[in-house]
């Protein structure tokens, strides 16, 4: 009797056995046996994308049994843009049909730095300067300010540099410049007269023989030139004046263009200077001024222009005094009341002239401005790099 239910309870045993294999068999093998997708990520595999930029979803190419299958496949997961971080889409078709694709959205713009008052501040030489503000702002975390460090440099005994410094929380950097200027406490009146847009075949003889019989030395701007005018700018260097860079071309469109032209713009000239006269001078005067407003079809472009300059070892000069002599002034009395008018005691007077071709009426007026200069107790100076930048007002 035992062994007869032992043997019944055995072959119950079994069969659970069998049935239980039966089931896992249906439920694994038959997996194994089925085809599997061709799944392939359309894009790849992992996205760098820009904090607050959108997130355009791909999708999969995928086939089954030589079907396409793409449009069946389920998607899973979020990408919020909004916010840093490390996203999953998980990409399934049936049960072994998987794929995931990695987002990274990452903050990769600097934060901005907005410098309050000027970026050129002229101080009397012995005091110190008193920071006129700044603000610091990032598109992802927001306001900055408290976190912006300051250097100050000294770039010769006349100028030093400020150097602002922020760096956000994902670590882009951003760097803003401040010059300062230090003058001498001299109250000295004092006259420069500059000369753009020559040289030239008439008028510029004429001019240095002006200032050469009255003993004055002047500053030239100066333009791009051809070999029958080189001998010409040899004079000047070798008659003791200066030269700054006006630019190799004048053509307001084709300079202001982007930082790169205008650079080149000015570099170029540089260069060649420097083959014709061995002099490397830095010294320049934006075409139009740096107040112009004729750059406007490039917004922007004169303040970052002004910055350029100065942090490739360029200085600029404006003007405090303007002949007008490009402008409405038709005579040479126009011209000497403009510049006579101009001139202010205690200061540094920086006058706009120009030697363009066939600029008769400044050669005219020329002399009668010197002597006014010199019977009011102005001193004559030529613009050297330890001059103080003079400077306008940056509208565009
Ligand atoms: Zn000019």
């Amino acid at each position: 009797m035992k062994t007869k239910k032992r043997i019944r309870k055995r072959r119950i045993i079994c069969c659970i056995l069998i049935i239980i294999f039966i089931i896992l068999a249906t439920h694994f093998s038959f997996g194994f046996l089925e085809p599997k997708p061709v799944m392939q990520l359309r894009g790849k595999a992992t996205i760098e994308l820009p904090v607050k930029s959108n997130y355009v979803e791909e999708g999969v190419d995928a086939t089954y049994k030589g079907e396409d299958v793409s449009n069946e496949i389920q998607t899973i997961g979020n990408v919020d843009t909004d916010h840093i971080g490390e996203y999953k889409i998980n990409y399934e078709f049936g049960k072994s049909g998987k794929l995931e694709r990695t987002i990274k959205v990452i903050d990769k713009e600097k934060p901005k730095i907005e410098l309050k008052g000027g970026r050129i501040v002229n101080l009397t030489k012995g005091t110190s300067y008193n920071e006129d503000g700044y603000e610091a702002q990032d598109n992802y975390d927001g306001d900055l300010t408290n976190k912006v460090t300051i250097e100050q440099i000294k770039v010769n005994d006349f100028q030093d540099k400020l150097i602002y410094h922020v760096t956000d929380l994902s670590g882009n950097e951003a760097t803003e410049e401040r010059y300062i200027n230090y003058t001498e406490k001299s109250g000295k009146s004092v006259i420069y007269l500059t000369f753009d847009d020559g040289p030239s075949q008439y008028t510029t003889p004429k001019i240095l023989d002006i200032l050469k019989s009255e003993n004055v030395p002047a500053t030239f701007f100066i333009l791009n030139y051809d070999k029958k005018k080189e001998p010409i700018l040899k004079r000047e260097v070798e008659e003791g004046h200066s030269i700054g860079i006006h630019g190799y071309s004048h053509e307001y469109k084709k300079i202001y263009k982007s930082e790169d032209t205008y650079m080149k713009n000015i570099k170029d000239l540089q260069n060649k200077i420097k083959e014709s006269t061995d002099i490397n001078t830095n010294i320049t005067r934006f075409p139009g001024g740096s107040s112009n407003t004729v750059s406007k079809f490039n917004p922007g472009i004169m303040s970052r222009l002004s910055r350029e300059v100065l942090k490739e070892g360029f200085l600029y000069y404006d003007w405090n005094v303007s002949s007008g002599d490009s402008g409405d002034v038709k005579t040479s009395t126009g011209v000497y009341n403009n510049v006579t008018k101009g001139l202010r005691k205690g200061r540094d007077n920086v006058v706009l002239m120009h030697d363009f071709a066939n600029n008769k009426k400044t050669v005219e007026a020329l002399r009668g401005i010197i002597e006014y200069g010199k019977k009011n107790g102005y001193e004559f100076k030529k613009i050297t790099n330890e001059t103080p930048m003079v400077t306008q007002r940056i509208l565009n």
